[in-house]
Parts: structure tokens; C-alpha cells; sequence
């Protein structure tokens, strides 16, 4: 089974940003309002992720580090509709397989926390009491420690990094709601305080876009037969090049040329030839959708493309058309 769990290992930890990613999407699965993020050296070191989320159970602890272990999956339509997100019970198996873990919790119930400890090929896990308020922290100490191929693939810290906050940014957007800090090698570099106003909204785009994408902004909400689009569209006004496109489909980040396209298309009617940045988040009925094409890229696959994307098309040509000149 370790070894199993280490050739999964490799489809979801790549990086020390695949670690974080996985476990900040588990706090806030758990419910999270706050999550604090401790990276040493890259994460290659450390990667420490401390949530105030719902925790889990002292009996509970040692089968979620075990591999196809979820708790988020119920019935068969549960599996198809979430599928799609990568509830797949491999990430706490996988990156404690790669690395020296240790998962602290406490939920409300318990009066006490409790602690597991897993360290690479072994499989026995114990199970100590601690001190923790409510949510859980997961420690991922020496990543790939075991695997000297990978980590010899691990690039700068200082890339390593840049990565981890890139990644960040792009869900402090989605999830405006959620307080997040990240720390590197104990300094804290981003502090992300929850927007609860428009205004606070608005700062955040601009912690994260910058000043200039956010002032001038175009916001986009556009609701038509079970298709939802919001977000930030960058002003045909602001020439300045970003590197800000951001996809989300129900919440969850993906990578997708369609929204390119028909972003590029609607500025192309409008007489603007390059490229603007966004924000933009599309709900549709799950079932619409599969997410799974591959479990860490984030490819998207909707079943009636053609319709998803005139949507987005028009509510893009819409908000220019409606644009203060
Ligand atoms: P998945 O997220 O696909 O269910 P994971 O391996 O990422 O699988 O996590 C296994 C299980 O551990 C989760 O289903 C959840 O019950 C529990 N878990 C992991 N991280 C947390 C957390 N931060 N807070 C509460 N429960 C967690
Ligand atoms: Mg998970």
C-alpha cells in the first residue's frame, strides 16, 4: 500500500504548492474561516497549515491519513457531482507517503486535542494527546525526503515559493470571505483580511490585481438558464499588460481556453485587439460539468461548451456595451 500511495503521490504532490493547495481546499472544506500558512525554505523544509475549522476525531485521525479515506462522499450522485472537485481521499495518504506529517485537531465535541504522527514508509500511525484549539494543523516536514529523484526536481526556494504565493492569490480571490496569512521562513509576506463589504472586496482585487485593475474594473454578473457569471473584467482603458486571468467553475480554479476565447472575441468585436485580465466565476449545475480530465491540472470538460461559452460572450459583450465611455 506505500508504495501505492507513493505513485499516487506523484499524479497529486509535484511541488510544494500541490501540499498547499491540497490542504488549504481541505480547511476550508472543513468549514475554515481562517487559515495560516508557514513555509520554510520553499516548503522543501516546511509547510504548516493551521485552520479554525470543523477538526476531526481522535478515532477519525488515523483513517484519514489512510489512502480512498473521505468523509465527503455519501451516495453515488454525492461522488459523480464532487468527483469533479477531487474529493478523492488520496492527498493526506499521499503527502504523508512523500514526508514527515503530523496532523493536530480538536473538534467542538472533544475537550482535548489529539495528534497523529506518519512518517514516510511507515504505516502505523500514533495517536498522542495535544494541545490545539478547534480546527486542525498539518505539518509536512521534509518533503520528499524518501524520494531523493523528486526532490532533486525541486526548484529554487525562492521559486518554490513564488509558486505557493501565486497560488494563494488566486484562491484569496475566489474565497474574499476566508482570512488567510502566509509566513516564509517566519517573515509574513501576505496577510489577506476577510472582505465582508464591497469595499473590502475591492481592496482585496487590489492587494492582489493591483490598483489600477481594480479602479477601473468592470464588474460582470450576468444570470441566464442555470448558467451564473461574476466577477472582474480589466477595462479596455487600462493598457497595462497583466497576467491576471482567473477561471473559476463553482468555486474551484481551473485552466480553460474558452474563457480566453471568448473574452478575446468580445474585446475583438469591440474594436480592442490584446488581451484583458479577469476575475471571473461561472456556477453551473455540476452535472454540466466534469473536472476530472486530470486530478491536479484543472482541466475542464463541460458537456454543452458551446452554449458556456456564447454565455460567457455575451455577458462580456454586454458590460462593454454598458461601460461609462
Ligand atoms: P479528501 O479531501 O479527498 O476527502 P484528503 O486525503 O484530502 O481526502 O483528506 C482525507 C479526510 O481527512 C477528509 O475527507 C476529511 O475528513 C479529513 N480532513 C483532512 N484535512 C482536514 C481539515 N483541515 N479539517 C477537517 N478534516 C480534514
Ligand atoms: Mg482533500
Amino acid at each position: 500500500p506505500q508504495l501505492a500511495n507513493q505513485i499516487a503521490a506523484g499524479e497529486v504532490v509535484e511541488r510544494p504548492a500541490s501540499v498547499v493547495k491540497e490542504l488549504v481546499e481541505n480547511s476550508l472544506d472543513a468549514g475554515a474561516t481562517r487559515v495560516d500558512i508557514d513555509i520554510d525554505k520553499g516548503g522543501s523544509k516546511l509547510i504548516r497549515i493551521r485552520d479554525n475549522g470543523a477538526g476531526i476525531a481522535k478515532d477519525e485521525l488515523a483513517l484519514a491519513l489512510s489512502r480512498h479515506a473521505t468523509s465527503k462522499v455519501h451516495t453515488l450522485d454525492d461522488l459523480e457531482a464532487i468527483l469533479s472537485f477531487g474529493f478523492r481521499g488520496e492527498a493526506l495518504a499521499s503527502i504523508s507517503s512523500v514526508s514527515r506529517l503530523t496532523l493536530t485537531s480538536k473538534t467542538a465535541e472533544q475537550t482535548e486535542a489529539w495528534q497523529a504522527y506518519a512518517e514516510g514508509s511507515q504505516m502505523d500511525v500514533k495517536v498522542t494527546p495535544a494541545a490545539h484549539p478547534q480546527g486542525s494543523t498539518i505539518e509536512v516536514v521534509d518533503l520528499f525526503f524518501n524520494t531523493p529523484a523528486r526532490r532533486r526536481f525541486l526548484k529554487s526556494d525562492k521559486t518554490e515559493f513564488t509558486h505557493i504565493d501565486e497560488w494563494l492569490k488566486r484562491i484569496a480571490i475566489a474565497r474574499s470571505d476566508i482570512h488567510f496569512a502566509l509566513t516564509h521562513n517566519g517573515k509574513l509576506v501576505r496577510q489577506y483580511r476577510p472582505a465582508n463589504t464591497e469595499i473590502q472586496s475591492q481592496q482585496r482585487l487590489a492587494q492582489i490585481c493591483g490598483r489600477a485593475f481594480a479602479d477601473q474594473a468592470l464588474n460582470i454578473a450576468c444570470e441566464h438558464d442555470g448558467l451564473s457569471l461574476s466577477g472582474y473584467l480589466q477595462s479596455p482603458h487600462d493598457r497595462v499588460i497583466t497576467d491576471t486571468s482567473f477561471f473559476y467553475v463553482n468555486g474551484r480554479l481551473v485552466r480553460d481556453r474558452l474563457v480566453n476565447h471568448a473574452v478575446k472575441q468580445a474585446f475583438a468585436e469591440h474594436g480592442i485587439e490584446h488581451q484583458p485580465g479577469y476575475v471571473l466565476m461561472l456556477a453551473l449545475d455540476p452535472h454540466q460539468v466534469d473536472v476530472n480530465v486530470h486530478p491536479a491540472k484543472h482541466e475542464v470538460r463541460f458537456h454543452q461548451s458551446r452554449y458556456v461559452h456564447d454565455f460567457i460572450l455575451q455577458a462580456i459583450q454586454s458590460a462593454l456595451l454598458q461601460m461609462p465611455t
